[in-house]
């Protein structure tokens, strides 16, 4: 038998607090491997901290929207949203799947290209676009998502100089009973502004306007609020066609599908509270199933589905440096992972579980990143058993906006693994070095 693990002694001060409806969560299960790949074994091989991205579960996932949507609806279309995560292996994986691309910049658009997506299946959304971008984007006959009036009229003029008509979609942003609204972004339904749009794009007819958007916000934990988008978006369709003529041939629903992390601010867990895929695919479909558009014509649903089909793909391994005794007695430990690495822990309680067994003994801790900087604090009061210095801990639930937004900040971005179906563990991004950092000043003349 393998020698158990010492575990310090422990001296707890008993906090009278109440327990929740839930009972005092204390349970910590300890996850050793991710798809049968050892923890240990990631670390001694890729260092720490380290993303660990599980393609089994990337693929598991957007398999699980497909059918869900497909199943209940015929023409039915995923878009990957390229911030959500634009590690191009990633992307790929979901291109591989079936997904078109959706972007929001120039960038992002070549991200796309680069990965292999034929321009004429990428949605072009965002709130900056510029006229260059704009251009290629009518060249490439993409599918470009119309923000605001400035856009709208740059796109008119391209049309006439270029003598191309471009795909269009218009993007609206309506009340779902979601506050505050996201109203930023697009034309606002109630007010009149989308309809207006629509109507000087039927009378100039220098756009092909075949399609509608919104995105009616992020981590939407209702799927109500998608039946709302859904008739508003559907019966703005219908008008469209009937009244101005316009060619509509698709609704896009956006993103915003909640993934499974738990709010800071949720009474319940994330696991408990949000909607599954069929939840939400049984909401906007039936919308779509029984409402009569012209000539019996269907439209087809584009979603553009981002943290939902990342988010549990992902996982931060991260090792223990130390832990100190604050003055008012409770536990910090401090781990090598910041929040610079981890964005959403701003948001987000991320479930962190150790990785080996261990007794039920628990403490409140407070987890600290190595950032010199009091708000580097990953989870404020969490249970975790005894650790010590090079303890590996598992934080759940990364995938999402986190590779993406993660910033070099007193330490560099580290390593990304993916464990491949097949058991491989492959490098997708390799850790930042000096050279990465200092590169773009040294290649000033001034330097
Ligand atoms: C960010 C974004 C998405 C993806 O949102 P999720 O909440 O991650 O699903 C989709 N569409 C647009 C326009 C976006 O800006």
């Amino acid at each position: 038998m393998e020698k158990k693990k010492y575990e310090r002694p422990m001296l707890k001060r008993i906090v009278p607090t109440m327990p929740g409806k839930t009972g005092q969560n204390v349970a910590v299960v300890a996850q050793t491997e991710i798809d049968g790949v050892g923890l240990d074994c990631l670390r001694s091989r890729f260092g720490s901290p380290l993303f660990v991205f599980s393609e089994r579960t990337l693929r598991k996932n957007m398999r699980e929207a497909v059918r869900a949507f497909s199943t209940r609806y015929p023409e039915v279309r995923f878009a990957w949203s390229y911030k959500t995560n634009y590690l191009n292996t990633i992307c790929r994986i979901f291109h591989e799947e079936g997904a078109m691309a959706e972007v929001v910049s120039g960038f992002e658009y070549d991200k796309a290209l680069a990965n292999g997506v034929p321009s004429n299946l990428i949605i072009f959304n965002g709130p900056a676009k510029s006229e260059q971008d704009l251009l290629r984007a009518i060249e490439g006959d993409s599918l470009i998502h119309i923000d605001n009036t400035e856009e709208l009229r740059i796109l008119t003029n391209l049309s006439i100089e270029k003598n191309i008509k471009p795909r269009v979609a218009l993007r609206v942003n309506m009340d779902v009973g979601i506050y505050p609204p996201w109203n930023r972004f697009g034309f606002n339904l109630e007010s009149g502004q989308a309809w207006d749009a629509l109507e000087k794009i039927a009378s100039e007819g220098k756009l092909n306007c075949v399609g509608l958007h919104c995105h009616i916000g992020t981590f939407i934990q209702t799927a109500d609020a998608y039946r709302i988008e859904a008739e508003k978006l559907a019966l703005l369709a219908k008008d469209s066609m009937e009244k101005l003529g316009l060619p509509i041939s698709y609704v896009d629903m956006g993103g915003g599908f909640a993934s499974k992390n738990t709010l800071k601010s949720s009474y319940l867990t994330g696991e408990d509270l949000c909607p599954t895929f069929d939840d939400y695919a049984e909401t906007i479909t039936s919308v779509f199933r029984t409402m009569k558009f012209p000539d019996g014509k269907r439209l087809r649903i584009v979603l553009e589905t981002g943290r939902a089909l990342v988010d549990n793909a992902g996982f931060l391994l991260t090792s223990v440096i130390t832990n100190k005794r604050m003055a008012d007695g409770r536990l910090n430990t401090v781990i090598d992972a910041g929040v610079n690495l981890l964005f959403t822990s701003f948001w987000y309680n991320h479930k962190v579980t150790a990785t080996y067994e261990s007794t039920s003994q628990v403490e409140p801790t407070m987890l600290c990143g190595p950032l010199c900087m009091n708000i580097d604090v990953i989870r404020d009061n969490v249970m975790l058993p005894p650790l010590k210095r090079n303890d590996l801990l598992l934080i759940h639930n990364v995938g999402a906006y986190n590779v993406t937004q993660w910033m070099q900040f007193i330490t560099m971005r580290p390593k990304v693994v993916m464990v491949k179906e097949n058991g491989e563990v492959i490098l997708l991004r390799d850790a930042e070095c000096l050279n990465d950092v200092n590169g773009v000043e040294d290649r000033c003349t001034v330097n």
